[in-house]
């Protein structure tokens, strides 16, 4: 290549040399330079004839138009380089870019592949064990760096008490912990479940003080801490805490979209894990849900039938409510939901079961109540549970201001054995819903009972 431009050069500046010459010789030039010869005759160092003057000039045009064309080609090159430069600084960054955009690609592309492959292996276990373990793997998998594995705990709402329980941990055991079960109220589950989403802290074991100090050493670089929340269909099921290394927290923003379909990922299979506990309890307030209880009561009557026990059946509607919703607005009236069946599920044994009947009533079963085997004792039992609900409610509301003066009404119904043996469960429930409204009609705030003998009434 550079011979042929030497090559092209060279002829390029015969070709001049030869036009030079002929324009030099046979132009109106020619009289210019007799003339000029004539006048600088006299004064040149040697001597000349006007043949070899002729040669002198031509040769020093020359010289000048080489220089000027070689400024010109210096010029053109030191540009071309300094173009060439910027091309090439420009190129690389174009470069750089590509390799990023390739590498974030690659990146999303594994980690979208991780979380197919997450749905299909956890979706694939229907084991609550092995569905709990998938999850606190994948977390911690998920949330790991090279030099540091992210030590994980699985917390899961328990609907029974309304607490945040240990359920398994990765790299840890629940002893690891302060404690194993903690109120929704405390630190740091109040938030994550108040807001519904992940709590990142760039030292949040020291300040979540959940782990025992003496536990806290082994835990060494993984010092960061993300509180994640499991939630499917507005309800937190259950809370992530992992221990990370803080280079995680660093790049989670980045990877935020990421971690958003992890999250969801694993909510769904921890749905899929609870589905059992779910499909029999109501999400708002946590007590049994309408076709789990009339199941349950179906068979709570063949086995008190078989082992001759009396049951006893209580209604619970609350007094007042739709003004609680008119007034204060749905979102109060559903918390004010959930308060009542608080104080209900504390008023009653393990082996009672609480159901929510319709919007704002709630059904009690309670099974072999009154041991002592006669009707009578069987609605002492009741009516001391179902008073002790009602006064419940009236001491955690009392105080508000008309129309809110929010209290229950419980009508209470008795199936005695072997007298009313044949009472099936409609016939219950009817019995106790009568006792309902006769306690709406006498006054509200009321339990009223239906035994035939004696019939009873409280205040
Ligand atoms: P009473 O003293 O006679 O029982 O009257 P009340 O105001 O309680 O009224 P009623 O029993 O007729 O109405 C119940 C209201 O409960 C109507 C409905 O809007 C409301 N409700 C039903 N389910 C829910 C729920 O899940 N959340 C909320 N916030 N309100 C509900
Ligand atoms: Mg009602
Ligand atoms: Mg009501």
């Amino acid at each position: 290549m550079s011979f042929l431009k030497g090559l092209l050069w060279f002829l390029f500046f015969v070709v001049l040399l030869a036009v030079s010459m002929y324009a030099t010789g046979n132009f109106a030039v020619s009289d210019y330079l007799t003339e000029l010869f004539l006048q600088w005759q006299p004064y040149l160092p040697v001597e000349l004839n006007f043949d070899q003057f002729l040669v002198v000039v031509t040769v020093m045009s020359l010289i000048i138009v080489v220089i000027i064309l070689s400024g010109c080609a210096g010029i053109l090159m030191y540009t071309g380089a300094r173009l060439s430069v910027a091309q090439q600084k420009q190129m690389g960054q174009a470069a750089a870019a590509k390799r990023e955009i390739t590498h974030i690609r690659d990146q999303h592309s594994r980690q979208y592949d991780q979380l197919i492959l997450l749905g299909q292996t956890l979706t694939k276990r229907l084991d609550k064990r092995m569905l709990v373990q998938g999850i606190v793997e994948a977390a911690s998998r998920n949330t790991s760096v090279s030099q540091a594995s992210s030590v994980v705990s699985l917390w899961l709402l328990n609907f029974g008490t309304d607490t945040m329980r240990f359920e398994i941990g990765h790299y840890c055991d629940e002893a690891m912990f302060m404690k194993t079960e903690f109120q929704p109220s405390e630190t740091p589950f109040s938030r994550v479940i108040q807001k519904k989403k992940p709590w990142l802290l760039a030292s949040g074991r020291a300040e979540l003080s959940v782990v025992k100090p003496e536990k806290a050493e082994p835990l060494g670089s993984v010092s960061a801490t993300m509180v994640v929340p499991l939630v499917v269909e507005n309800t937190v099921l259950g809370v992530l805490m992992i221990f990370c290394h803080p280079d995680i927290l660093k790049s989670y923003e980045e990877q935020k979209g990421f971690y958003d379909a992890l999250w969801e990922e694993l909510a769904l299979a921890l749905a899929i894990a609870v589905q059992g506990e779910l499909a029999i309890i109501d999400r708002l307030t946590g007590v049994h849900n309408r076709e789990y209880f009339l199941r349950r009561l179906a068979q709570e009557l063949d086995r008190a039938t078989r082992y001759q026990f009396p049951l006893s059946l209580l209604m619970v509607d609350i007094d007042n409510f739709k003004a609680v919703n008119d007034t204060l607005g749905h979102p109060q009236g559903d918390a004010v939901l959930r308060i009542i069946s608080k104080i209900v599920k504390k008023e009653v044994r393990a082996i009672d079961l609480v159901g929510r009947y319709g919007g704002e009533e709630f059904i009690i079963l309670l099974p072999e109540t009154g041991l002592g085997g006669d009707a009578a004792s069987a609605a002492t039992g009741a009516l001391l549970v179902a008073e002790r609900i009602r006064k419940g409610v009236d001491d955690e509301f009392r105080g508000l201001q008309k129309p809110l003066n929010l209290s229950v009404s419980i009508g209470v119904a008795v199936r005695r054995f072997p007298e009313d043996r044949s009472m099936d469960q409609k016939e219950l429930i009817r019995l106790a819903d009568e006792q309902l409204y006769r306690a709406k009609t006498t006054g509200k705030n009321t339990v009223c009972v239906y035994a035939p003998e004696p019939t009873q009434q409280a205040t």
